[in-house]
């Protein structure tokens, strides 16, 4: 898990925890308004901006994971074809 997606997810359960409503901005500086703003069914506030950045974050983490694997297929591969 990367920094950025574990202090997400702190910050997400202090606002449950705590229902720090009168806040205008999330712990990242987002502001929050209409469009960038949702209600879960707890009433807690969520941050699209920061929603987005996990989603992209998520998208990096797997996307490194992908080419990880390729390389991987890549040179066991190689390997086989130098035993023949
Ligand atoms: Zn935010």
């Amino acid at each position: 898990m990367t920094e950025l997606s574990k202090l997400a997810i702190a910050a997400q359960a202090s606002y449950l925890a705590h229902g720090n409503t009168k806040k205008t901005h999330c712990k990242w500086g987002h502001e929050f308004t209409k469009a960038n703003t949702r209600y879960t069914k707890t009433g807690a506030r969520k941050c699209m901006a920061c929603r987005r950045l996990q989603n992209m974050d998520n998208y990096n983490r797997y996307a490194e994971k992908r080419r990880q694997a390729a390389r991987r297929r890549r040179k066991e591969k190689k390997c086989l074809n130098q035993k023949q």
